[in-house]
């Protein structure tokens, strides 16, 4: 119970840090009337399922805590899904693939008294492409007088089947401690789970005021704690209170110590970015208004998107602008443009205006952050989804190719942070038509300061 307890201790206005090794992720995959549930629930050991709201996996898999022998991993059902009666097979060995993505091993539970159905070997084609190991369950073997039934899934090609009755009980303990052979330590695929504040990196280049920045943010406000031992390497995070909330600036070392580095500052820098974007959850990338908006600039924005964080742009220095008149207000002209031009491609960043040395219009760095934070952590249950996409392609349906039109059969948000949409087609999809999904998706949801991305599998 206690562990489960601290699993539980990851709200974001907790002050206390928690790095947990994530457990390891077992999914359970099977068609609808198999007995999936029954079997989760004996597998949980008749315990209240405990709802676990695991960021990264929408609420279409539900995800419990399991434990057996001692050990815990996570249990992720695909269950919940109501396929329509017509894309059945397809649906479920949709939703199967996302969850096998997201483990580390799969219980693939099968109906002994009915046998292996053509949706079951749809399932294990996948299963097999999948490389996960996979555990054949061979669920309803009530008694020993079924057990024929279950050898003859040794025909699926997954190994021996294990025969279980979820409804009494009987062979669940040797499939779980089967299990636990197969199950890492620890999950090889989940992400680590943190608790406490939320993770901030401040990026930009060389004097563009970070540490500026980061001074008027210290300097006014608590800092909570100071000098965090860092986790991995050398960078020293610090936790300071804004706006009523922790945050934690993740290795704000590297902004502190100057950089003199003449000969590959470039690539230390860039180095420097990459290792604080691994820590962060949000970036603010500070740009000089009073400069050109460089390659330099749009580099490190560009790390910030591959590295799948959220975005907000401080630009600083407005104090250098401020007069109505010269070269001041041509500047402002032509940062316009600059904005347009080069950033078109983050119009979706929240963007602050801000002067460091005069601590103008810090106070809006926070709604910011909390913005792209919210739209990061998105999820768009798949029933709403999938109701905009029957409208969007209702609406503006794709252009027949060579006498052929692929279809969306559906789709599902597979993660968030940032949310990650995946459409199952009938073909490729043009790029200019995945765009425009991305486009209306971004125009109904906003999710503002946070990149997504909308990924096809194409069924054969
Ligand atoms: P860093 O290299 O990005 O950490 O940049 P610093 O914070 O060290 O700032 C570089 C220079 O820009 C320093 O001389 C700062 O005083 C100056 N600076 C920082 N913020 C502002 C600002 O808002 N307005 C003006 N005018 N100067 C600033």
């Amino acid at each position: 119970a206690e562990d489960l307890d601290l699993l539980e201790t990851t709200g974001d206005d907790s002050d206390e840090l928690i790095y947990l090794p994530a457990l390891p992720v077992l999914a359970i995959v099977g068609r609808p009337n198999v007995g999936k549930s029954a079997l989760v629930n004996r597998i949980l050991g008749r315990r209240e399922a405990v709802v676990q709201d695991t960021p990264g996996v929408t609420r279409d898999r539900v995800t419990y805590k399991g434990e057996w022998a001692g050990r815990n991993f996570t249990l992720v059902d695909t269950g919940g899904w109501e396929p329509d009666a017509k894309g059945i097979n397809a649906s479920v060995a949709a939703q199967a693939e996302i969850a096998v993505d997201l483990a580390d091993a799969v219980l693939f539970v099968v109906d002994a008294t009915v046998g292996a159905t053509s949706t079951d070997e749809h399932v294990v084609r996948m299963l097999r492409a999948s490389n996960k190991p996979v555990i054949l369950a061979a669920n309803k073997v009530d008694d020993a007088r079924q057990e024929p039934e279950a050898a003859v899934l040794w025909g699926l090609g997954l190994g021996e089947p294990w025969p279980v009755s979820a409804l009494h009980g009987r062979g669940v303990a040797d499939l779980l401690d089967h299990v636990l052979t197969v199950l890492p330590e620890i999950s090889t695929v989940a992400k680590e789970e943190v608790g406490g504040p939320r993770r901030v990196a401040i990026l930009g280049r060389p004097n563009v005021g970070k540490s500026s920045l980061l001074n008027k943010a210290v300097g006014e406000e608590r800092v909570v704690v100071n000098d965090l031992a860092g986790t991995t390497r050398d960078p020293v995070d610090e936790q300071v209170e804004l706006g009523g909330k922790v945050w934690r600036f993740v290795d704000t070392a590297g902004i502190r110590r100057r950089m003199n580095l003449a000969q590959g500052a470039d690539f230390y820098a860039s180095l420097r970015t990459s290792a604080a974007l691994e820590k962060a959850e949000v970036a603010v990338v500070v740009i000089d208004v009073s400069q050109v908006i460089s390659e330099q600039d749009i580099r490190i924005i560009d790390l910030v998107l591959e590295s799948g964080r959220a975005l907000v742009l401080a630009f600083n220095k407005w104090d250098t602008l401020d007069s109505d008149e010269g070269i001041e207000k041509e500047r402002r002209r032509y940062l316009e443009r600059e904005i347009e031009q080069d950033l078109a491609h983050v119009a979706w960043a929240p963007r602050v205006n801000i002067s460091a040395r005069t601590g103008r219009h810090m106070e809006k760095l926070v709604p910011a952050l909390e913005l792209a934070l919210e739209s990061w952590d998105t999820r768009i249950p798949t029933g709403k989804f999938n109701a905009l996409l029957a409208e969007l392609t209702a609406e503006h349906p794709h252009p027949v190719r060579g006498g052929k039109q692929p279809r969306i059969l559906f789709g599902t948000q597979a993660a968030s942070r940032p949310p990650t949409f995946v459409l199952f087609t009938t073909g490729f999809l043009d790029p200019q038509y995945r765009r425009f999904i991305t486009r209306r998706l971004r125009e109904i949801f906003g999710f503002e300061g946070s990149p997504i991305n909308v990924n096809m599998r194409v069924r054969e």
